[in-house]
């Protein structure tokens, strides 16, 4: 099978199973709103937008990323989406038969990604306590390690301990994906400015509300970013896609962190809940959560029939099955907690 007919693997499998969900909490997306700047933006789109190719290497996006950020517009790259960033950086930095040691479980697109760019996939339980286990990790020995805090599907966050572990002891390149950061209490985008082997890769699909623009990025060296930006190629990012997200970061970063305060709220009571109804959530530093179950599938088929789509996740390691519920506004936790409830009953 050629490489661009690579199967996606299903995505919120259990919104697939039946009829539209009433309340889809599968995806972890922005149930708060979409961003006021982003859909004055598109509303005002000119026709050069529709007919002209965008800026190749997404210019004024770089820019606006980097004041926000703090970093300069060379140690920025983009792409269509963090996944398409994290694709650019594995082919960049492992070649075809090397090996890309990543946690397990982790996001569902890695094996997928390592698979397309035909690297030997490593695999590394996390610690007991939810911890990503360092030593382990560089003993594979591999030239890219994925690590990811807060961890899809998980919600957990690594310690900051053993993130400085991997990254002084890394003999290649780390790639850390913050795609829920702005739910969470620590992040190492400070260290890939200052780092030769660490490139932060963040998404505006989530907390930012923008998943149907597309729009990802990563942080790193300028010589790092010069390389995965050599493998990206030209053009990732659409002229509207680009023109929203670069008005969301440069008017809407306020409106951001409001909702991203709204969602760690909701998240402690859905977790509360969760618990009250006897139920053992994993702790959430995203804007998730995991619930153990006993038959995951059945569960989230049971809870879309009750109105509430979740993401089912069959015998994951150290875990077992589970559903995952996105956290939302009131009454999504209300909801989701019912349903579940219903489900298991
Ligand atoms: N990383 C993680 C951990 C994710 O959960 C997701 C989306 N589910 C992505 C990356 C990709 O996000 P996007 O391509 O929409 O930026």
């Amino acid at each position: 099978m050629g490489r661009g007919m690579t199967p996606r693997p299903p995505i919120a499998a259990a919104a697939a199973t039946t009829a539209p969900a009433v309340l889809d909490l599968s995806d972890n997306t922005n149930l708060y709103g979409a961003p006021p700047a982003a859909l004055r933006i598109l509303r005002e789109a000119a026709p050069d937008d529709a007919t002209r190719y965008p800026s190749a290497y997404s210019d004024a996006l770089r820019a606006a990323l980097a004041r926000s950020l703090g970093a300069t517009p060379d140690q920025v790259t983009t792409g269509c989406g963090s996944d398409d960033v994290l694709d650019s950086a594995i082919r960049t930095f492992a070649a075809p038969g090397e090996r890309i040691a990543f946690c397990d479980p982790t996001f569902s697109m890695i094996p997928v990604l390592a698979e397309r760019n035909r690297l030997v996939q490593a695999p590394v339980p996390f610690t007991a306590g939810h911890d990503l286990d360092a030593e382990a990790l560089l003993a594979t020995g591999a030239p890219v390690i994925y690590l990811c805090s807060p961890n899809n599907p998980t919600g957990t966050a690594a310690s900051g301990e053993a993130i400085a572990r991997v990254l002084g002891g890394a003999s290649g390149v780390v790639l850390m994906d913050e795609a829920y950061a702005d739910f969470a209490a620590a992040n190492v985008l400070g260290e890939a400015t200052r780092r030769e082997n660490l490139l932060v890769v963040r998404t505006l699909s989530k907390a930012f509300g923008l998943a149907g623009m597309r729009v990802g990025y990563g942080v790193g060296a300028p010589a790092l970013i010069a390389r995965v930006e050599t493998a990206r190629g030209p053009y990732k990012v659409g002229a509207a896609a680009e023109r929203a997200a670069t008005g969301v970061l440069t008017e809407d970063l306020e409106w951001v962190r409001e909702r991203a305060r709204l969602a760690v709220g909701d998240r402690a009571r859905l977790i509360a809940a969760l618990t009250v109804a006897g139920l053992r959530p994993l702790p959430s530093a995203a804007n998730f959560v995991l619930v153990p179950v006993a038959d995951a599938e059945a569960c989230a088929r049971r809870m879309l029939e009750a109105g509430v789509a979740v993401r089912a996740f069959a015998g994951l390691s150290g875990i077992g099955d589970a559903v995952r519920i996105t956290v939302g506004p009131e009454p999504c936790g209300t909801r989701a907690v019912a349903a579940l409830e219903e489900a298991l009953a």
